[in-house]
């Protein structure tokens, strides 16, 4: 469903991304994994247009956003762009709209919903993500964890074929990151297609389908979660790994 060729990424003379390939299939998980600055979140950014890339193609469900460092039109971009849903580290909740508003707002705006039929879709998201008594609720009324869920069920409301989660409970205490995890891994067990930087290798190795370690802006290795996180094979990985266990 997206397909990174040779994608590179420059802020002046740092490369933080360097000559970049590798995809995300259909109903899979791809856990991101990596130290600090290696260049995930900007991957991320660059995948859903948050940051131009320098060169190398980006393509989303077989639409190219950028071919060879070429960007499409910007109707092909929106078009391409709405098949993402993406989930910050802080939530990014708009703190003086209700919960309900905060997950609406864009089917309205974005998807030209009429307003009762986002209302219904965000209704049952919201008890799909077990805050059914928080619609009326604001953001600063709620914990890290509940923001969290908020900011999942608006993602999910503009039905995306992916779902990006860039260190979604990195922001949180870890008994509210265990209810996190819950969540994504039952969209997981639905089969949503996600890509997930995260720092936590229990959860990649156990939820993901495939894991991707990258260092220094490059993939160091790539390959089945389980076999990836237990056995690395590349000599940085299992520097990396060795601080988690
Ligand atoms: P973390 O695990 O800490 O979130 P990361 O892997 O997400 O790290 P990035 O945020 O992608 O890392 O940053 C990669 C590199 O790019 C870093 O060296 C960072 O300083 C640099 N960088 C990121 N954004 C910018 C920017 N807007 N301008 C200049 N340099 C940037
Ligand atoms: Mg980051």
């Amino acid at each position: 469903v997206v397909t990174v060729e040779h994608l590179s990424k420059s802020y002046g003379d740092l490369r933080v991304l360097s000559d970049l390939s590798f995809s995300v299939h259909q109903g899979e998980v791809l856990a991101i994994i990596g130290p600090s600055g290696s260049g995930k979140s900007t991957l991320l950014r660059a995948i859903t247009h948050l940051e131009t890339a320098t060169s190398g193609t980006i393509a989303i469900a077989g639409t190219p956003i950028v071919k060879d460092g070429v960007y499409a039109d910007a109707a092909t971009l929106r078009g391409a762009l709405l098949k993402l849903g993406l989930v910050f580290q802080d939530f990014n909740l708009f703190p003086h709209f209700s919960v309900l508003r905060n997950v609406t707002e864009a089917q309205v705006r974005v998807l030209g919903r009429k307003k009762a039929e986002a209302r219904d879709r965000a209704l049952s998201l919201l008890d799909k993500m077990g805050l059914a008594g928080k619609a009326d609720a604001y953001p600063c009324e709620l914990s890290g964890g509940q923001k969290q869920r908020v900011s999942i069920a608006r993602a999910l409301a503009l039905d995306p074929q992916v779902l990006l989660f860039d260190e979604p409970t990195s922001a949180l205490d870890p008994e509210l990151t265990g209810e996190i995890l819950k969540v994504i891994r039952a969209l997981a067990a639905e089969k949503m297609t996600m890509v997930v930087v995260t720092h936590e290798m229990h959860f990649a190795r156990d939820v993901a389908d495939r894991a991707m370690l990258i260092d220094g802006g490059v993939v160091v290795e790539e390959g089945p979660a389980r076999e990836l996180i237990d056995n690395p094979r590349n000599e940085r990985t299992r520097a990396f790994l060795r601080r988690f266990s």
